[in-house]
């Protein structure tokens, strides 16, 4: 074709199709590409060429076909959108509305049963067909997986909700995921559910709707879907009524005191909608992406029903992001851990949404071919929630296009998988080396050795394979920049006070394919010692419960990959054995040692963060109220089955505030 000659619109228009299907399908698959303005962006291109491009109206994304798939009835729709500030006083209308913030996590579906258990939970999916993913949630810690209410046997619930990756918690993952946001559908994506257990078991769940289904009658096992009148009578007529009943069932809506409230749609609805905005973004354990506002009353909700895309009585409101236009000075590349090369761009300072920018993602090398970017190139850049800013968009082409490196800096071609472009080098990549010795040192968690200074040993040389960090000398230390004498002495006293590692700390800080610390606790419990680790074969390790052939023959690879050192780190190291257990008996005279506790009802903070708390002294959480339960924790007197029984059985039962003065006494001797 001559380059002179314009692009023909259907060629465009079928290449941003295409682009929009395999983004929209790597996202849904927990390994989104590019950002959600970049991916708008695209959308927006192709809206203008063919608004009706069949494309656009994919609610989801095309169901994998092993999963089991849940039917949803009534459909699981989508939000209508606005970045509109007045759409919100024609909205409102005078009306009483629910105001809340819009967590930026996944759809689910949980369905309970008539006596109030959890018996499935599901994917949005396309709205129609979502995946089951009963197992994955079964690990969820912060959600009810029994319900308990007056009603039981006659009526049966379905909630549906936003699961979230809590931001604080994310830190701790990152090495695994990413990003933030392909974190929960990523967890959620894979079959294997016993290597995401640590994952699951921090997810949160808010809850936004609640469907009551009851039997039509005797003979047939049909449920029938109550409409708002019916569930009126049951549970109240207004939305409002229905979040504060779920909140009483133990999840969170944003109730009582957190986002959710109710407002007259007297209100100025654009400048509350900045002022709410600005608050929800501060202090929140999870990243929101606008606001929704939906009608209080329910059974004018249900009256004015929905399109085939999204119900008329509820609005999201998003804040279009901040742009600014730059030039990319440079393309800068770097590999990963797992050999994945990734791009960005240093671009000439400019303001954006009140901090100077000199660096911008730009996600992966189909994004920068697709999208024309190179040095010399004017960008649209944006900031939305996250640190780094993105590219979104070209405003002027460069003179010359991007030259992609051929290879690695190690040496070897980099191929290309999907979007991105891999080390074809696995086993002595030397860039992927670097960060898995960073890895290394990060899961010691030695104390003063920061990933700048980590870095400052690697440019000196003097930190070349995790053996090196034992032979560092005060001498060494105090020559880098930023070291004094005592700061020297302290990191060197530091490492050294390492050297005793468990074994299963060992092989997590390694960085072994599928070995993820929870796995390499199970291998650690299992074989006891690095020699019988190394000696063990495939067939032994597949014995492991959850142990996929794939998972045992990449575990065993990377850790042959390892060999040279392991070699070199036990001249200086020794492996012990886990030291978890005399940990946990040195809480022996912990008054709630080896204690079992059951907790009902709402408590101020995360019930997962008290079952942290009380295992770690050696009390073991219980789910139901037996003779055996030493404890029921419960901040009211309610008349919920568990305090009955425990009243009945004469356990005792201590506040939330009681909890914690137990929790922080000192072992007695
Ligand atoms: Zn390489």
């Amino acid at each position: 074709m001559n380059p002179k000659q314009p692009v023909p619109q259907e060629i465009k228009t079928e290449s941003l199709a295409s682009q929009i299907l395999l983004y929209k399908e790597l996202y849904y698959l927990g390994r989104a590409a590019i950002s959600d303005e970049a991916y708008d962006e695209l959308e927006n291109q192709l809206r203008r060429l063919d608004p009706n491009h069949p494309a656009l109206s994919f609610v989801g994304y095309k169901l994998k076909d092993s999963a089991a798939k849940v039917l949803h009835r009534p459909l699981m729709l989508s939000l209508a959108k606005s970045y509109e500030p007045s759409d919100l006083a024609t909205f409102a209308a005078g009306r009483d509305l629910v105001l809340s913030d819009k967590v930026d996590g996944m759809a689910l579906s949980l369905e309970y049963d008539f006596s109030g258990r959890l018996f499935r939970a599901s994917t949005r999916g396309n709205g129609q067909l979502g995946e089951d993913v009963t197992r994955h949630v079964m690990h969820v810690l912060s959600l009810p997986k029994h319900l308990q209410f007056e009603l039981i046997g006659s009526v049966r619930f379905e909630v549906r909700g936003e699961m979230y990756f809590p931001t604080g918690e994310f830190p701790r993952f990152s090495e695994r995921f990413d990003s933030y946001r392909n974190a929960v559908p990523g967890t959620f994506g894979r079959k294997e559910v016993d290597e995401a257990i640590d994952v699951l078991n921090v997810l949160r769940f808010r809850a936004y709707d609640v469907l009551a289904f009851c039997k039509q009658n005797d003979v047939t096992a049909e449920h029938v879907l109550l409409n708002a009148d019916e569930f009126s009578r049951v549970l109240g007529k207004t939305y409002f009524e229905k979040l504060k009943w779920m909140e009483r069932l133990g999840f969170d809506t944003g109730l009582p005191e957190g986002t959710t409230q109710l407002i007259s749609g007297q209100h100025q609805m654009d400048a509350l909608a900045e002022t709410a905005l600005a608050a929800f973004k501060q202090n929140r354990d999870h990243q929101i992406d606008g606001l929704v506002l939906r009608l209080n009353d329910e059974m004018l909700f249900e009256a004015l029903g929905a399109t085939s895309h999204h119900p008329r009585g509820s609005l999201a409101f998003k804040q279009e992001s901040e742009v600014a236009i730059t030039e990319i000075l440079q393309i800068e590349t770097s590999i990963g851990r797992s050999g994945k090369m990734t791009f960005r761009a240093q671009v000439k300072p400019v303001q954006l949404s009140g901090a100077v920018i000199s660096y911008a993602t730009l996600h992966n090398a189909e994004f920068i071919r697709t999208g024309g970017y190179a040095p010399g190139a004017l960008v649209r850049i944006t900031r939305s929630g996250e640190v780094i800013p993105s590219i979104i968009g070209l405003e002027k082409p460069a003179e010359k296009e991007f030259q992609f490196p051929q290879t690695c800096p190690c040496g070897y071609l980099l191929t290309a998988s999907g979007p991105d472009l891999y080390c074809s080098q696995s086993i002595s990549c030397a860039p992927k080396d670097q960060e898995s010795l960073l890895y290394f040192v990060q899961t010691l968690e030695i104390i003063g050795l920061s990933e700048k200074t980590t870095t400052k040993l690697r440019e000196t040389g003097l930190l070349k394979t995790p053996a090196d960090l034992f032979t560092l000398r005060v001498e060494d230390v105090i020559q880098l920049e930023g070291f004094a004498l005592k700061s020297a002495v302290n990191l060197v006293a530091a490492i050294q006070a390492k050297k005793k590692i468990p074994l299963a700390t060992f092989l997590a800080s390694l960085g072994l394919k599928r070995g993820g610390i929870v796995k390499c606790r199970e291998v650690a419990a299992r074989f006891s010692t690095l020699d019988r680790v190394l000696a063990a074969t495939a067939d032994e390790l597949s014995q492991e419960k959850g142990w996929a052939e794939k998972s045992t023959a990449d575990f065993l690879e990377s850790l042959q990959m390892r060999r040279p050192w392991i070699d070199e780190l036990l001249k200086h190291v020794s492996v012990v054995e886990d030291t978890s257990l005399q940990e946990r008996a040195s809480f022996a005279g912990h008054p709630l040692f080896e204690k079992n506790i059951c907790i009902t009802g709402a408590l101020s903070q995360p019930r997962e963060i008290y079952v942290r708390k009380l295992e770690t002294v050696g009390a073991k959480v219980v789910s139901s109220v037996s003779s055996k339960t030493h404890y029921l924790v419960c901040n009211e007197e309610s008349g919920s089955s568990k305090f009955v029984q425990a009243k009945k059985l004469g356990i005792p039962v201590m506040s939330e505030a009681e909890l914690n003065t137990m929790l922080s006494s000192a072992p007695t001797e």
